[in-house]
Formats: C-alpha cells, sequence, structure tokens
C-alpha cells in the first residue's frame, strides 16, 4: 500500500516536472490546426550581460517576461564575439560549422580577409544557411534590421527585406520598418520572420566598462524604454499577442584595466608571426618555425593560454575549419592581449572563454506559443535556432542544438525537466530507503516461545550443588 503511495507520487511529481508547474495567468488559446503559426520576431539588444537583468531596473523588459518565459542565462558559443553569436543564434551552429569565426579572420586558401568594416563578401557567410533564408524555402517572406550577415547575398539570396548596416538609424526608425514588414500591406502579406538588432549596450559597456554603474544604468534605461517602445508599437499596429517576440543579446561584458594587460612584444618579436585578430583571443600565422613560436607563447604570460590548432579543447567547437589560425591565444577574464606599449583599448570587453558565467546573455519571449510566467535557469544558444524553426513549422538546417530543453518553453508541449525529474526520483528512492528501515525496527519481534524451565534432574545419591563452598 505505501509502496503504491510513493510510487503514486513519484508518477505525479515527475509529471509535474514533465509539464511545467510555474505558469501563471490564463493561458494563450492554442491555434487551430489549420491556421499558420504566428510571426517571429528576434531581437538582440548587444552585450546585455544576463546579470544586468537583476542588477538594474528593467520594468518594461520585466513585464514582457511575466507575461511569457525567461531564460535566466544563455550558454553562447565561443568566441564570445558579436558576429559570431548572432549568426549562431539564426543558424543553431557553432562558430567552427557557420565559419564566422571571429571579428577579423583571414583564409589562407582563398587569400581573403575579413573585418567588420568588410564584411559584405558572401564567401565568409556561405558555410550556413540562416533562418531568414531557411524560412524562404517554406514560402514565407522574411525580413531583418541590421542583422549581422542580413545584407549579404548568401547563395545569391537575401531576406525579403533588410535594412544594410547604418550605425546612426535610430531604433525607433528600425522598430517601424520592422513593424510594417510584419503588417504587410495590400500588395504584400506580411512577413513570417523578422530581425532586430540594437547596439546597446554593447556600446557604453565596451566604452565606459560594466562597472561604470552610473553608466549602464543610462544605458539599461535607454534598453529598456525601446522594450517598452516595441511592445507599444506592436500593440498600435494590433500584432501584440499575435506574434511570438523574442528579446535577446550575443554575449556579456567584463570590465578591463590597464593594470591587466598582455604584450606579445615581451614574448616574441613581430617578424615571427602575421596577426590576425586581437583581443582577447588572439589569432596568429606564425612566419617561421611554428613550434617555437607557439613555446615562445605558451611560456608569454600566467593569464594567457596559448594552443596550436590541433590543441583546441573540444568544448569550445573552434577546431574543425581551415578559418581558425595555428595559434590561438586566450587571455584570461578581463586581461587584454596587445602588441605593445600601455594603452588599455577599451574599459569592457567580451570574446572570453564561453564558460564565464560573465560571458553570457539571457533570453526573454513572449507569445501565443510561449508560456506565461516560466523561468528556466539556462538554455545554449544553439538551442535558440531549432526553437524558432518549430514555432514556424520550418524544416530546420543541420544544426548543432535541441529542442528537447527549448521545449519546456513553449505552451502546450510537454517536456521533460532532467534535472527536476532525476532529483525527484532520487529523494523518493531515499525517502523509500529510509521508510523501509524503519519499519524494519518498529515491526514486533515475533511470538517468541517461552524457553521450557527444567529442572536438572538429579541421579539418586548426587549431591544437589556440588560447589565447592567459597567459604565455609
Ligand atoms: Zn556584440
Amino acid at each position: 500500500m505505501l509502496l503504491r503511495m510513493f510510487l503514486g507520487s513519484i508518477i505525479s511529481v515527475t509529471m509535474a516536472a514533465t509539464n511545467g508547474q510555474q505558469e501563471h495567468g490564463p493561458p494563450h488559446p492554442p491555434p487551430s490546426p489549420s491556421s499558420p503559426p504566428p510571426p517571429l520576431l528576434l531581437v538582440s539588444f548587444d552585450g546585455f550581460r544576463a546579470d544586468y537583468l537583476w542588477q538594474y531596473p528593467m520594468p518594461n523588459l520585466e513585464l514582457l517576461y511575466r507575461g511569457g518565459v525567461l531564460v535566466e542565462e544563455l550558454t553562447n558559443i565561443f568566441s564570445t564575439k558579436t558576429f559570431p553569436n548572432h549568426y549562431s543564434l539564426v543558424t543553431g551552429l557553432y562558430a567552427e560549422s557557420h565559419g564566422i569565426l571571429a571579428s577579423n579572420m583571414y583564409d589562407a586558401a582563398h587569400n581573403k580577409t575579413f573585418s567588420l568594416a568588410h564584411d559584405q563578401d558572401p564567401f565568409w557567410w556561405s558555410q550556413a544557411l540562416p533562418l531568414w533564408l531557411t524560412a524562404l524555402d517554406s514560402n514565407y517572406s522574411t525580413a531583418a534590421a541590421m542583422w549581422p550577415g542580413s545584407d549579404v547575398a548568401i547563395g545569391n539570396r537575401t531576406a525579403t527585406h533588410f535594412l544594410p548596416y547604418n550605425a546612426s538609424m535610430p531604433f525607433a526608425e528600425r522598430l517601424a520598418k520592422v513593424s510594417s514588414w510584419l503588417r504587410g500591406s495590400e500588395q504584400e502579406r506580411g512577413v513570417m520572420f523578422t530581425a532586430l538588432y540594437w547596439e546597446e549596450p554593447d556600446r557604453t559597456g565596451h566604452k565606459y566598462g560594466p562597472d561604470n554603474t552610473s553608466a549602464m544604468t543610462q544605458a539599461l534605461k535607454e534598453v529598456d524604454d525601446h522594450v517598452g517602445l516595441l511592445v507599444s508599437e506592436l500593440q498600435r499596429a494590433g500584432l501584440w499577442g499575435r506574434v511570438n517576440v523574442l528579446v535577446t543579446s550575443d554575449h556579456g561584458m567584463t570590465q578591463c584595466s590597464a593594470q591587466r594587460l598582455i604584450r606579445l612584444d615581451d614574448c616574441l618579436h613581430p617578424n615571427n608571426y602575421t596577426l590576425v585578430d586581437l583581443a582577447p583571443v588572439t589569432a596568429l600565422l606564425p612566419t617561421q618555425d611554428a613550434d617555437k613560436v607557439f613555446d615562445l607563447l605558451d611560456k608569454c604570460h600566467p593569464h594567457m593560454t596559448a594552443y596550436q590548432k590541433k590543441a583546441i579543447p573540444d568544448r569550445l567547437h573552434y577546431r574543425n575549419n581551415p578559418r581558425v589560425q595555428p595559434i590561438i591565444l586566450l587571455a584570461d577574464e578581463g586581461w587584454m592581449i596587445i602588441q605593445r606599449g600601455d594603452l588599455l583599448p577599451t574599459l569592457g570587453n567580451h570574446g572570453y572563454d564561453n564558460a564565464l558565467p560573465s560571458m553570457h546573455p539571457f533570453l526573454a519571449a513572449s507569445g501565443p506559443g510561449f508560456r506565461q510566467g516560466y523561468r528556466m535557469s539556462g538554455l545554449q544558444s544553439v538551442d535558440v535556432y531549432p526553437l524558432m524553426c518549430h514555432l514556424l513549422g520550418v524544416a530546420p538546417a543541420p544544426h548543432n542544438g535541441s529542442l528537447a530543453k527549448a521545449r519546456c518553453l513553449l505552451q502546450g508541449e510537454g517536456c521533460l525537466d532532467v534535472a527536476l525529474v532525476a532529483g525527484v526520483v532520487v529523494g523518493v528512492l531515499l525517502l523509500l530507503t529510509s521508510v523501509t528501515c524503519l519499519f524494519g525496527l518498529m515491526r514486533p519481534r515475533g511470538p517468541r516461545r517461552p524457553l521450557q524451565f527444567r529442572r536438572l534432574h538429579l541421579e539418586e545419591g548426587e549431591e544437589e550443588d556440588d560447589d565447592e563452598p567459597l567459604l565455609d
């Protein structure tokens, strides 16, 4: 009986873990099977570190995720730079798979160079297929406002609409474009997927450092106002509640210091290498004996790790691409690699190891496809792509992500919270063991048969007690 009760409790708690129990408010009505899925808007506020959410007041963003879902920390991809991570969000691929490895790249086989100022050559972007193209194949129209790569003709195609990059275009203007693309017109139906990019709080984080709370307060107030503007514009256009909105970022930010500089000139002469990218992930092409150059760099500084390409750890997913240079140097958090001098290039930076929490962004989402008031502690950023494909009913291109955990964010979807289920099962097994032991101890010791007392039969003539008296 007790066993049955405990098994019942395992099943019911496991079902709770499977279906999520943190919902508040009335659920959105499920879409009818025949209706097309709701359109999807993906917004990135560059350099929004996950813990800014708790350090600064963000009333508009809080309102958005309280009515939807929040992933408190998104584990992004290495290197934790802007272009690699924005391309991962829309392809679900690690950098070694999509080929946008850094802000500055060199392809030796084709003798081509890439930089943020010269990023238009489709050659660099064509190792992957971003969602604005994948969704075209489902006969959807798509759009992107300044999302990295969206103004490049990848495989001779772009999104149906896009805005070429223009840093001086205000947020409201970009948003107005996005809103009109989603609404469509008499001549053209609205787009099913659009992406929107904004440069803050990254710009302020670099310039003043994330530890400058007054500068960050101002920048994050502006970002939160933009979230408010986004919601009110979607409401004005009659799109709020009919569109799935994802608000996320590419990476975090950490404080740097002039006391934490690593000078390459202290270790080897610049004639020994061609510099491809510098900080905080340095990519080098040795011009001399590669092993000798590596040995010098390997011993260069206690806060810098040197890797030969073949030894780059698997977990970084940063080795299997011809664009990875023969030697990679990785600075510890907050340290900057420079060639020479004492000039700190920027007070805040990112690009460091993607295992560092300071490099992680967040993800908030709201709309008919999402639960309401649901929170998740973490997710991989490569999982966002299959999630978006699922929401759009688009067949995903090959990717490195998984829908298994991301599914928990969705309305009406069964999902398995593996950690919670494992915790419940272990807890209940411990409880069962304790109860079994307790029952064992409490059990009456059975009806013992009383031992028969039998007087020792003495033969006639024997003494009754043959013990010698100790004392007479
Ligand atoms: Zn960025």
